[in-house]
């Protein structure tokens, strides 16, 4: 089985290729191989965000990645259970929350935050929800200023929470993490250069 540190290094050897336009995966991966079972060497948490799509990003297969998205990347029961899911059905080793610059939620969350606005929609609200309790420390500490640099520290901060929170927020995953089976880290996205950059804790 692959462990983590052979999975990040897939990954980020993939997005180097990805980057500097040399990506080797088309759709003429062994789709059919795989039709009876899977063993995915990495989940990716990752935004909905129509511009990280994340096969492509980290130039990666049929079968290489167990994908979650949701807007925002925000961590709630069913995205703990899909990585319960994958770590316990598969063994995949190796669970990764990609945050991206430019975020639309993370800018809904400022937005909140410094102008107090209020989202109607009660579902747009628990995401936005979810966002709020890392982001709004960061502003605090730019003195509600919204720029570049606290939008891209708002941006790590809810991938740090998004990370902690599949850490610490299931039994299952602890000792999974305890015994030395899975790891989790965060990593960010830059729509600009292509680049994702692994987060240290
Ligand atoms: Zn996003």
């Amino acid at each position: 089985m692959m462990d983590s540190i052979d999975g990040i290094k897939r990954l980020r050897e993939g997005n180097e290729r990805f980057v500097n336009g040399k990506s080797q995966h088309a759709a003429t991966t062994l789709r059919e191989d795989l039709s009876h079972g899977q063993s995915p060497f990495a989940i990716v948490l990752a935004c909905s965000d129509s511009r990280v799509p994340v096969e492509m990003v980290f130039d990666q297969g049929f079968g290489d990645l167990f994908v979650i998205r949701v807007a925002g990347n925000i961590v709630a029961p069913s995205q703990i259970g899909s990585v319960e899911f994958a770590a316990t059905q598969f063994g995949t080793t190796l669970a990764v929350v990609l945050g991206h610059s430019n975020c639309g939620v993370i800018q809904a969350t400022l937005d909140e935050l410094s102008l107090d606005t209020r989202h109607r929609s009660p579902n747009l609200r628990a995401i936005v929800d979810r966002v709020r309790p890392s982001v709004e420390p960061v502003l605090e500490s730019f003195h509600g200023e919204v720029n570049a640099a606290s939008k891209k520290q708002a941006t790590e901060a809810n991938v740090r929470a998004s990370v902690e929170h599949l850490r610490h927020g299931s039994l299952l995953l602890e000792q999974l993490i305890d015994n030395g089976e899975l790891t989790v880290i965060g990593a960010n996205y830059s729509l600009a250069s292509g680049t994702v950059d692994f987060l240290g804790d």
